[in-house]
């Protein structure tokens, strides 16, 4: 992979790289049309990556069908596949890391802990083994996009990150290579996600701006669809993804976490903020 990059680059072609865990849905086949109009040549890595699952997560069982992942990448426009095995990327005797700092630990690092160091760390290495020069993330993992930006910053990557909008069903669900979890009824249930983030988005235009009072609404819209818990609904400032308590300008990130069944889905909607003052 890295030789087939240096030739790329050699030949003065642009390389994007589109990271995914595999069980490709639109939402994948979405980033992978963006590389294409962004670059000669387009890597699509496909990679359950073992490091960014708890102990007691779906590491196992998460789907996959490399077959079809293929015959779909290829369809979108990939030029290549890169397809390790977890023990190519990580020999025995491996041990350094990639540390995603304090935003690794809030929202889903507060229920996965060890999630984000395993996803800056595989990205990292990823990286350098397809030397892109631009990477295509989702904004459905939305504290990822924010982790792998920061990371090319910090790390002085020379990456330039892109975050594609997020791809979701006709009724409104993001799409997830989880969602294949869910049984008919709770598909059906999972739609309070989106509904909720919806609610919350007339409310903020209407004027409401305290996020007490919006999560308030957002939890009884959800608990309408019984859901198994409410990990979290968090108000987030998009620049420094620290949670806030007063919506101001220019915008509002509302990201939450549920789950129904043994599924945890995840969902986030950006909300612009008008400013009342100007
Ligand atoms: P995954 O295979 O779940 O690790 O996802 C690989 C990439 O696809 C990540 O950058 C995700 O954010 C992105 N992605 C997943 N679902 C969607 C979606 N519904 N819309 C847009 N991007 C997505």
């Amino acid at each position: 992979m890295q030789a087939f990059a240096d030739q790329a680059r050699q030949e003065g072609k642009r390389i994007a790289v589109v990271p995914t865990m595999g069980y490709l849905h639109e939402g994948h086949l979405s980033l992978i049309a963006e590389a294409r109009r962004r670059a000669d040549i387009v890597v699509v890595t496909i990679f359950v990556n073992p490091t960014q699952f708890g102990p007691t997560e779906d590491f196992a069982r998460y789907p996959r069908d490399f077959e079809r992942d293929r015959q779909r990448a290829e369809r979108a426009g990939a030029d290549a596949l890169f397809h390790p095995e977890a023990e190519e990327m990580y020999p025995a005797g491996h041990s350094t890391v990639v540390d995603a700092g304090p935003v690794g630990g809030v929202l889903e690092g507060t229920i996965r802990p060890t999630h984000f160091r395993g996803v800056t760390t595989v990205v990292a290495k990823l990286f350098n083994i397809t030397k892109p020069h631009c990477a295509i993330f989702g904004q459905k993992d939305a504290q990822q996009a924010f982790l792998i930006r920061r990371m090319a910053r910090d790390l002085n990557f020379g990456v330039e990150i892109v975050v594609a909008p997020i791809v979701r069903e006709a009724d409104g669900l993001a799409l997830s290579s989880r969602n294949v979890y869910l049984s008919a009824d709770e598909r059906t249930r999972a739609t309070a996600l989106v509904r909720a983030l919806e609610l919350a988005a007339e409310r903020v235009r209407a004027g409401e701006r305290s996020a007490e009072t919006l999560r308030t609404i957002m939890t009884a819209r959800l608990r309408a669809d019984a859901p198994t818990a409410v990990d979290y609904i968090a108000f987030i400032d998009p620049e420094t993804f620290g949670e806030i308590g007063t919506l101001r300008p220019p915008a509002v990130l509302i990201a939450l976490a549920v789950r129904f069944g043994t599924t945890r889905l995840i969902d986030n909607m950006r909300i612009e903020i008008a400013d009342t003052h100007g």
